[in-house]
């Protein structure tokens, strides 16, 4: 069909909601019809895994409902590569111009110059904007017109940047054949689906926000938004979220800032797009990585024998989701209590993870090896024990994922191998059979991840 300036095209991504969308806004407010295409790419379904494909899938689901309820359209879906099938469906349906929200992964921009080359040669005109970020790339620089390689000055800059909210959408007529029917669902999604789900989850949040910076680093407690799902698949606007938050109290500041780490990530894959591969800190490359197969099969499974690590790699095995501060302890625990090279438990987060993030995933790997760029200092290394006492100091997290130590009390349960053996079978543990005895010495192990270290730098 030949190109009507009165049809728009928009290309779902990451941005599955209809309010405070701006690529939405723009195409139904400038066009008497717009056809609302996402592209199921089975790259990206076999990379997700379990957790965030029956996410996505329930989303998609819920965001076709909603479109259907609020505009009479239905979301068109088609399967396969969308460097052949956005242009595909632009062409079949005789759209004029298209809109998407911008994406700062390396796949997704090789994939949106590809798509876009091909709509520019058929003559279409091509709009994109960022709004899957508070402040997009570029936007929030040093005097230097630089990203700023500290967290605290981007993060200055960033809170000082004003933005103006994005336009409202307008009454196209919503396109209403969905071509594929979406596939049905293997198992439940992890969290209930949709845009007015979350927006019912940031309301609940809201609620106990004022104690987020005394509660954020208490795994057994809710003390987080775990709204990080919603932002990854678009459900929320970021600056909607800023914005119902706002920084009037500590705990909405730290809330807040949270956020501006989010949009540093991003701004920096752009930057870098190879974060997910290389450290960003040359002097911390050369490490020689130990990768013992069996121990980081123990560490995906929860079953090194440390028991907040082991809870926190069931949690993230049984629910897709690990608290913060676990997720810094596990991660900390794979690199350097078992020396196993970040990108392993990268690439194992990433598959998992329901809210699993290039930018966000990778940039926190980095932070935690202390390869990064203001990253954690690579010569300080969790002690495992400590952080479960202070952070966890009653065992509730643990217990919770970890019954089989259930009956320890508040002080053994953090190190079991601590407690006399016959204290342990009054409470039916037996270290090695109905519990794993601990992977390694922590003391032992810090000795030698420093001692790799410094191999490294000497070259
Ligand atoms: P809240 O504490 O309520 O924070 C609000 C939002 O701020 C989050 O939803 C998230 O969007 C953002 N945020 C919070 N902490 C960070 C952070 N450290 N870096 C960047 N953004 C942050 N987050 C992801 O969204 N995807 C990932 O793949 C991911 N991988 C991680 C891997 C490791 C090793 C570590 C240590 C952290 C990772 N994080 C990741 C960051 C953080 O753990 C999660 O965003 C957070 O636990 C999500 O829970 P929440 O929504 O309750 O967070």
């Amino acid at each position: 069909m030949s190109p009507s300036e009165e049809i728009g095209l928009v290309w779902f991504r990451r941005d599955l909601r209809l309010d405070d969308n701006p690529a939405w806004a723009a195409a139904t407010d400038e066009r008497r019809f717009v056809v609302a295409l996402y592209v199921l790419d089975p790259r990206l379904l076999a990379a997700a895994g379990p957790y965030r494909r029956r996410q996505l899938i329930a989303n998609l689901q819920a965001f076709d409902y909603d479109l259907f309820e609020r505009t009479g359209g239905r979301l068109v879906v088609r399967t396969g590569d969308p460097v052949d099938l956005v242009p595909d469906a632009a062409e079949r349906l005789g759209c004029g111009a298209a809109w998407w929200n911008a994406d700062v992964t390396p796949f997704a921009t090789r994939r949106d110059d590809r798509v876009r080359a091909s709509l520019e040669a058929a003559g279409l005109a091509v709009h994109t904007s960022w709004g899957s970020l508070v402040q997009p790339p570029g936007s929030v620089l040093t005097k230097k017109g630089k990203l700023s390689k500290v967290f605290s000055a981007f993060h200055r800059t960033w809170s000082a940047t004003d933005w103006d909210p994005w336009p409202t959408p307008g009454d196209a007529v919503v396109y209403p054949d969905p071509a594929e029917l979406i596939p049905r669902l293997d198992a439940p999604a992890p969290l209930p689906e949709g845009e007015g789900e979350a927006h019912r989850r940031l309301a609940a949040f809201l609620e106990r926000v004022d104690a987020y910076d005394e509660d954020r680093d208490r795994p057994a407690v809710e003390g987080t938004s775990q709204l990080s799902a919603d932002l990854r698949f678009g459900l929320l606007s970021p600056r909607a979220v800023v914005q119902a938050v706002g920084e009037d109290t500590p705990g909405r500041a730290a809330f807040v800032r949270q956020l501006a780490w989010r949009d540093w990530y991003a701004h920096l894959l752009l930057e870098r797009p190879d974060l997910p591969e290389r450290e960003v800190n040359d002097k911390t490359a050369g490490i020689p990585w130990r990768n013992v197969p069996a121990e980081i099969s123990a560490w995906k499974g929860g079953f090194t024998g440390f028991p907040i690590v082991d809870a926190g790699m069931r949690q993230l095995r049984e629910t897709g989701w690990m608290h913060n501060r676990v997720r810094m302890i596990t991660a900390s625990f794979l690199v350097k209590d078992l020396l196993v090279d970040w990108r392993v438990g990268e690439r194992h987060f990433r598959h998992l993870l329901v809210d699993g993030d290039v930018p966000q995933n990778a940039g926190n790997w980095q932070w935690v090896a202390g390869t990064g760029l203001d990253a954690a200092p690579y010569h300080r290394v969790f002690n495992p024990v400590t952080q479960s006492r202070r952070f966890d100091p009653t065992g509730e997290y643990i217990r919770r994922w970890v019954p089989e130590l259930a009956r320890l009390s508040d002080e053994a349960i953090h190190a079991p191998w601590e407690v006399p053996a016959l204290e342990l079978a009054g409470v039916d543990v037996v270290l090695g059979d109905t519990y794993p005895s601990p992977l390694v010495d922590h003391g032992d192990a810090r000795d030698r991840y420093l001692a790799a270290v410094a191999a490294a730098a000497e070259g």
